[in-house]
């Protein structure tokens, strides 16, 4: 991604209550020694992506301490060792920026670049944010689809999608859910790889799969 989005997303003091948070938030002991990123997220992988993968937003013993969206948390672990089995991952494992990982035709990215308190932003704080979305779309120029994860996200992308007036009102979140509309990628909805969703059987390895193959197969 070009490096001017990336150091204005890494530069962005919009959100004060954001800003608080993201310098603030402990994450847990067993990292207390280390430095941690507490700035906002870029996005990352495959400038020739042609799946965008949209989360929520970053989290506290995550990416606001690597420093790398989806890297160091069970959710990363989730979801990067399912892109590796569907290929979308040159490794199963995301743990650190240096950790070598790359991405395959595959880009990710957050609809909120700051840890927010109680993994819940404010609808302005998407709104403000949405501008680093909207530039991240227009510099993936091969997209054929944006995989949402979770009701936040699929709603961030929504917002887009009305920005561009494409009617969109009557796209409902669930997992598993595919909408099409001319002119821009099909959107895929899928519950969000967190620990209260993966943990709990809502969102498991065997469905996901399933979700990356269906995707895959309908834009190959
Ligand atoms: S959430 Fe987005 S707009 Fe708000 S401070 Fe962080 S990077 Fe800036």
């Amino acid at each position: 991604m070009k490096k001017s989005l990336n150091d204005a997303i890494i530069e962005c003091r919009l959100c004060p209550r954001l800003v608080e948070h993201r310098e603030s938030v402990p994450s847990r002991k067993c990292y207390a020694s280390e430095t941690h990123w507490r700035k906002p997220i870029p996005g990352f992988g495959d400038p020739e992506a042609w799946l965008l993968i949209l989360g929520l937003a970053p989290s506290s013993d995550g990416a606001n301490r690597t420093g790398r969206i989806f890297t160091g948390d069970p959710s990363a672990k989730f979801l990067i060792r399912n892109l590796h089995a569907a290929g979308f991952a040159n490794q199963p494992d995301s743990l650190h920026r240096q950790d070598g990982l790359k991405l395959i035709g595959c880009y990710l990215t957050a609809a909120v670049k700051c840890v927010p308190p109680k993994h819940k932003p404010l609808p302005i704080e998407i709104e403000r944010c949405s501008r680093y979305l909207e530039e991240e779309l227009t510099l993936l120029p091969r997209l054929k689809s944006v995989l949402a994860l979770g009701q936040i996200a699929f709603q961030a992308y929504k917002s887009h999608l009305l920005r561009r007036n494409i009617a969109c009102r009557s796209f409902k979140f669930a997992h598993g859910a595919c909408y099409e509309c001319e002119g821009v990628p099909l959107l895929y909805a899928s519950y969000h790889p967190s620990p209260q969703n993966t943990n709990t059987g809502v969102l498991t390895d065997q469905s996901f799969q399933c979700l990356l193959k269906k995707i895959q197969e309908r834009a190959l």
